[in-house]
């Protein structure tokens, strides 16, 4: 569905430039949740930025559905139109201006086949629904009136209401109190249930997280790929002294 071969990019003027990816590889099926790992600054955010066509490579090809996203416009267009973000904060992607409803609605409104209101509404409490939220409870509220843990419920069903084939989810349970951080999960859990085809993009340093809802594990280390594979395989049968202490660290 998403794929990344030979991404480089590096930060800052010529003279402190650095670089912070080398020759990734990266693949993401449809249907599958990819876990990304790796300590802090090896480049989880900064690859999956550039896969999701929000940042660009300084060489390398990103194709989404088999397009170049770089080339033309088709494929940035339809990765734009068919891809949901959810990050760390929830309350960053919803406007404090904008009831619960109409944040979840906007990017229907946005698409250019528009649906009657109706459907709108109908759809809204859809994905409401699905992420464990009641509409007609929350609906109306204000991002200000809800707990972390609700907005950032409220952020999921806002990413995936226009049925996304690709969803990158950013640390989204980091900010999370622990105590309701399963609700999130099950709130991924269940979007994935309803969509068999969506893929999840997650980023993630909890290993307890992506034991229980990735499929893979691709593992970053200082801007290279370390090693990837099936999650079972990967955390149990590591080949890799670095994906072992973050599996010992985390444990
Ligand atoms: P963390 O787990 O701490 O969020 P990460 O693995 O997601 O880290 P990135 O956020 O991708 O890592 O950052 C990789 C490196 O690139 C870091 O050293 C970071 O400081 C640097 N970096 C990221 N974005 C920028 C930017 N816009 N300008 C300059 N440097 C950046």
């Amino acid at each position: 569905l998403l794929q990344g071969s030979g991404i480089n990019k590096s930060f800052g003027a010529r003279g402190a430039r650095r670089q912070v990816l080398f020759d990734v590889d990266v693949d993401v099926r449809a249907g599958e949740c990819l876990a990304v790992i790796g300590g802090s600054g090896s480049g989880k955010t900064t690859l999956t930025r550039i896969l999701l066509g929000l940042e660009t490579a300084d060489s390398g090809v990103v194709e989404y559905r088999g397009h170049n996203i770089a080339e033309g416009r088709q494929g940035l267009r339809m990765l734009r139109e068919e891809s949901g973000l959810v990050f760390q904060d929830p309350f960053s992607s919803l406007d404090p201006r904008w009831r619960v409803g109409s944040s979840v609605a906007e990017p229907l409104k946005l698409r250019r086949k528009k649906l009657p209101s109706a459907a709108v509404k109908q759809r809204v409490a859809e994905v409401l629904g699905l992420v464990g939220l009641d509409s007609a409870t929350l609906g109306s509220r204000y991002p200000i009136d809800l707990s972390g843990g609700q907005a950032q419920r409220v952020a999921i069903a806002r990413a995936i209401v226009a049925k996304p084939k690709v969803v990158l989810a950013d640390e989204a349970l980091s900010a999370i109190d622990v105590a309701v951080r399963v609700q999130i999960l099950d709130a991924f859990a269940a979007i994935r249930r309803a969509d068999p085809d969506m893929a999840l993009i997650m980023v993630s340093h909890d290993l307890g997280v992506v034991r229980h809802i990735a499929d893979r594990i691709l593992v970053l280390h200082e801007g290279r790929v370390e090693e990837s594979g099936p999650t079972a395989r990967l955390l149990a049968h590591s080949q890799s002294a670095y994906t072992r202490r973050l599996i010992e660290a985390a444990s």
